[in-house]
């Protein structure tokens, strides 16, 4: 059997993991390519986009893919869309793997919105030192609040700003530890932190730090999720991986 999974997450990464060496399925991982340094991960790999749903579907049909797995980011709304159009049209199944989102515990102050133009908006107008930890591909959306110091966290290095006349960019990739987090937010003196409801623990601790020094928190919420039913666990996937091998016709027989 033959597996595509997209990936781009750590849950992708151990999904790979667990994909290494199964007798029977033959995996590969696809990467957007948004990430330089990526980690090799256990099983082969590809790496770039496919040239949207057409030039998914011509990929799932050249490598003969039995199965689709969706184990991309949360935010990540345009692959996942493509991949359950995709899928339907190869008449192939669809695994989603996801994260489940973050719920706010008693002593959390969050203050949800729908996207980045109103996480901006909901910084307010007075002069505030913010958390930006969203990645980089929306921090333009910013730009609408430049009265805000930035103090913006990313992966990869970041082209200058101009439209945020103050700012300041920290380098770091997750797992990130609970005090390392609080003594960042104390130390930059942050009056409120912008983050994406990502899901998962190697995001989390920024927003423990927030809720123990009893800072606000601008949280984002998911895009739409594709319907359909979403696991959250990759040996979940795995399982149902195994099972569908054992149960499945070659294609071509
Ligand atoms: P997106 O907006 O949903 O996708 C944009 C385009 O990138 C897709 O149409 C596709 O190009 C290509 N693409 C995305 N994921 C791919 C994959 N795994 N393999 C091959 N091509 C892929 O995605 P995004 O928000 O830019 O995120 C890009 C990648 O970074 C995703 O794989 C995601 O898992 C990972 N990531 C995203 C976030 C986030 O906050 N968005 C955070 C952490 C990791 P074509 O149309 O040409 O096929």
């Amino acid at each position: 059997m033959r597996v595509l999974v997209l990936g781009g997450t750590s849950e992708a990464s151990k999904l790979a993991g667990l994909l290494a060496g199964q007798s029977g399925i033959s995996s590969i991982l696809s990467f957007a390519g948004r990430t330089k340094a990526i980690r090799p991960p256990q099983i082969p790999y590809r790496i770039g986009g496919f040239g949207g749903v057409d030039g998914l579907n011509a990929y799932l049909e050249a490598e003969r893919i039995d199965v689709l797995v969706d184990a991309t980011h949360p935010f990540a709304g345009q692959i996942s869309r493509h991949a359950a159009i995709a899928a339907a049209r190869a008449k192939i199944p669809l695994a989603v793997l996801s994260r489940p989102a973050w719920v706010a515990q008693p002593g959390d102050h969050w203050i949800d919105v729908a996207g980045m133009a109103a996480a901006a908006a909901a910084l307010g107008h007075e002069r505030k030192r913010v958390f930006l930890t969203i990645g980089r591909l929306q921090i333009g959306a910013f730009a609408a609040a430049p009265q805000h110091f930035y103090l913006i966290r990313t992966i990869e290095p970041l082209a200058l700003l101009a439209g945020l006349p103050r700012h300041r960019v920290i380098h770091g990739r997750g797992p990130f530890a609970l005090e390392a987090e609080e003594k960042l937010l104390r130390e930059e003196s942050i009056d409120v932190v912008v983050s994406k409801n990502s899901g998962g623990e190697a995001a989390f601790a920024k927003v423990r730090a927030a809720r123990h020094l009893g800072l606000p928190v601008v949280m984002v919420a998911r895009p739409q999720q594709a319907s359909g039913p979403v696991l959250h666990d990759p040996a979940e996937v795995m399982a149902l991986l195994l099972h569908h091998c054992s149960t499945l016709t070659p294609r071509g027989v």
